[in-house]
């Protein structure tokens, strides 16, 4: 008698241990199915998942999956690492005042505030929104030696860095209009 009660006790919480598993697994199983839900926002880009204007996590994309997503000058720019004539993209005199995002993504990369006037043809800024916001890698291409500037959360290529900026930072992030998208300061 004791060792039918001691048994049946086992087995209840056996059976009580499966069904947590499998509520857990119906959960997580459900969070990783989870459809993308664009905001307001990435409805601007209904055909890129990967693009928010507020997750902040590295993405991982392969090129092929970018080529899929992406119009094919942003494609040019941020995967091909290619560069936009002079004077031809739309914010290189540019001066309103709010937020430039990734064109790629839609991480925040630079304010207004450090937006100046550079006579190079490209949108130029003393320095990122935060110091994460961009990534670094050097340049050794076309026989120069320069460091490429990326976007920190997809890696997305957006110009270059040179020494020959205004103060505080003596910085000149040159970067090209195609991958930069604004947003103007809400009044
Ligand atoms: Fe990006």
């Amino acid at each position: 008698m004791k060792n039918a009660i001691k048994n049946n006790g086992k087995t209840v919480i056996s059976l009580f241990a499966i069904i947590l598993l499998l509520y857990g697994c119906s959960q997580s199983g459900q969070a990783d199915n989870k459809p993308f839900t664009p905001t307001m926002k990435d409805s601007l880009h209904p055909t890129n998942p990967y693009y928010s204007r507020t997750d902040t996590s590295v993405l991982h994309v392969s090129d092929d999956e970018w080529k899929k997503v992406l119009p094919e000058d942003v494609y040019y720019i941020a995967r091909n690492k290619g560069t936009e004539r002079a004077f031809t993209g739309k914010y290189w005199d540019f001066e309103g005042l709010g937020t430039y995002y990734c064109a790629a993504c839609g991480n925040p990369l630079f304010r207004s505030d450090s937006k100046f006037g550079s006579s190079c043809g490209w949108p130029s800024f003393y320095e990122s929104l935060k110091p994460n916001s961009v990534v670094y890698e050097d340049d050794n291409s076309y026989g120069m030696q320069r460091t490429e500037v990326m976007c920190g959360r997809c890696r997305g290529h957006l110009g270059h860095i040179f020494d020959d900026g205004p103060a505080p930072t003596f910085k000149r992030f040159c970067m090209n209009s195609i991958v930069l998208e604004f947003e103007p300061d809400k009044k």
